[in-house]
């Protein structure tokens, strides 16, 4: 891969790029991370918990390692773990004065790793303030990501992907600030807790288009559900934008009562009672392909064998991979 050649560009010349998988959770199960559990009541809803990205500065070979089984399981793009890195969700965890730190470091060696063969996303996640303390912190959100785009800038990231925001109103703060880079933005926003609304009451379509509208150059969908709920979420925002679509689904089985794995009982200390196999992602590579989805990944749960999975279902279905996947 050109580094010249940006993701914009990979996603014409080839149709679908292969993205990663999810970190946090991986590197939670491997004993670097910390879920919270032990700490506040997670899954209530209101933004607590840990599952911040210290382990780039604690134990960057743990870090290091896992980027290179996505890459070895055909991801073209690395996402340096840089989810929950703003200023005040580091500071809840203990780790807020190491914020640049953290950044520079978790970029660094996802750059390292990636080489000339992967692309590398500075990931922006939400702030977990709107959940907190409604739209009043809007203003304290917009400082946050501030300061986060301008760290991930200057550590040198290909692009940005905004993700994993339950809010429309907090995610295009995060495209208004993440413009200031000039760098492509994929937003991904993710529903909670129905398929059919965020939670502030934007249907899919609604919220692919306010994101193509504030200047994000490919929109789609992320984390809580698995590949058959998340492809229901993408065939809305397809007829509603003209721009590429991503998805990068979990890989837990949700319900209809409660399509969203943070909200069910398992999260997060019974996660492997609801994991999904991964064939589930090799048949949603060729269903999502031939809907259009043109950047695919693999977010909380999928660690290699998943995206290697994913990268076969691309194959089988023509849809991509040069790079040797079988
Ligand atoms: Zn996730």
């Amino acid at each position: 891969m050109r580094r010249s050649e940006n993701i914009l560009e990979r996603i014409a010349k080839q149709g679908v790029v292969l993205g990663d998988g999810g970190y946090l959770i991986e590197l939670e199960r491997r004993g670097w991370v910390d879920s919270g559990s032990g700490r506040e009541k997670v899954g209530t809803g209101k933004g607590s918990g840990q599952f911040t990205p210290e382990v780039a500065i604690e134990n960057p070979e743990a870090l290091r390692q896992l980027h290179r089984e996505f890459l070895n399981s055909g991801s073209e793009v690395l996402q340096a773990l840089t989810f929950f890195g703003t200023r005040e969700k580091l500071n809840r965890a203990g780790y807020g004065e190491q914020t640049e730190a953290i950044n520079s470091a978790a970029v660094r060696i996802a750059r390292e790793v990636a080489g000339d063969d992967a692309l590398v996303a500075g990931s922006v996640s939400r702030t977990q303030l709107f959940e907190r303390e409604g739209r009043s912190a809007a203003g304290h959100v917009r400082a946050l990501i501030t300061e986060q785009v301008r760290l991930l800038t200057e550590a040198g990231v290909d692009f940005l992907i905004l993700e994993t925001f339950f809010h429309l109103e907090e995610m295009l703060i995060a495209i208004e600030c993440g413009q200031v880079s000039k760098l492509p933005i994929v937003a991904t926003m993710t529903f909670r807790p129905t398929l059919t609304q965020c939670s502030d009451g934007y249907s899919p379509a609604e919220c692919a288009q306010r994101m193509v509208d504030a200047g994000a150059a490919v929109v789609g969908v992320n984390c809580e559900q698995e590949p058959d709920r998340i492809l229901a979420i993408t065939r809305e925002m397809r007829k509603a934008v003209p721009v590429p679509i991503a998805a990068q689904p979990a890989a837990f089985r949700t319900t209809d009562k409660v399509p969203c794995f943070t909200k069910l009982p398992q999260f997060p200390d019974e996660l492997e009672s609801i994991q999904l196999p991964r064939s589930a992602f090799q048949r949603f590579a060729a269903n999502a392909a031939s809907e259009g989805v043109q950047f695919l990944g693999g977010c909380c749960g999928c660690n290699a064998a998943y995206i290697h999975a994913l990268a076969r279902g691309l194959l089988a279905s023509g849809g991509i991979a040069q790079r040797d996947v079988s």
